[in-house]
């Protein structure tokens, strides 16, 4: 495992366990966030899923996409936040297509 990846599940396990979190959507549990839209941006690999979406990879909730490293707890971004400097990107965001920052 790379250094970057590692330090990043490291984060995520820490997050889990100060939030005593043992199931759920991790994100849901450990945040107490305003929940602006149902979908949420991956800062990895650009791409938008469903809201409580994941890919269950060793006890973590990943983006839902395959051979995407990015975490729905640390690299979600709720998908209105990103149409704030993106007034032209649609509402409901198309599955697999990726969205520039
Ligand atoms: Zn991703």
């Amino acid at each position: 495992m790379e250094d970057a990846e590692k330090g990043h599940t490291e984060l995520y396990q820490k997050m889990m366990s100060l939030a005593g979190v043992t199931g759920g959507y991790h994100r849901d549990e450990i945040f107490d966030e305003v929940k602006r839209s149902d979908y949420l941006w991956c800062l990895h690999c650009g791409r938008t899923y469903r809201r409580g979406e994941y890919r269950y990879v060793d006890g973590f909730q990943m983006c839902p996409y395959e051979n995407c490293d990015g975490s729905t707890v640390c690299d979600g971004i709720d998908w209105e936040d990103i149409r704030d400097d993106h007034p032209d990107y649609p509402e409901n965001p198309e599955r697999n297509t990726m969205y520039n920052l």
